[in-house]
């Protein structure tokens, strides 16, 4: 992005607006324009219900599919849902799968919320390496943020 883009008060706002604007279709689970009334991949509508529609998002973690658990782990942390902490725990102590558990602890991170400090400190100092670095990185910025 180029330095003069962001110089303006009103381009920062801007573009913090547009991350907590960035929806998943509740239906086939893949990323739309929350302006868009239909999902233009499946044709479902999209929802309004932004309460409901974070509900759901909690709920896809335990979608079938490693590749959409991941982003709904992402999703959950880049829009900012509480209510998903504990849920987010529970994903990063017991998804089988690693890279699931691995953007659980990103998205903890990215929440920055006390209750996940415990089990970051946990995976922080476990065995097993590509989970510690993930879990400290995440400790990391709640400390320096
Ligand atoms: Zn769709």
């Amino acid at each position: 992005m180029p330095a003069g883009y962001i110089s303006s008060p009103q381009a920062v706002v801007f573009i913090l607006y547009s991350i907590a604007m960035i929806i998943f279709c509740t239906h086939c689970w893949e990323e739309i324009d929350a302006s868009l009334e239909l999902c233009p991949i499946c044709g479902a509508s999209s929802e309004v219900d932004v309460r409901s529609y974070q509900e759901k998002l909690i709920g896809a973690l335990s979608h079938p599919l490693v590749s959409t658990r991941a982003r709904i782990c992402w999703l959950l942390g880049e829009n900012k849902v509480k209510e998903a902490v504990p849920a987010l725990i529970q994903v990063a102590e017991s998804d089988p799968d690693i890279y699931v558990q691995k953007a659980a602890l990103e998205a903890l991170g990215t929440l920055h919320d006390g209750r996940a400090v415990p089990l970051l400190a946990q995976v922080g100092n476990g065995s097993n390496r590509f989970l510690a670095a993930a879990a400290q990185k995440s400790l990391e910025s709640y400390i320096t943020r």
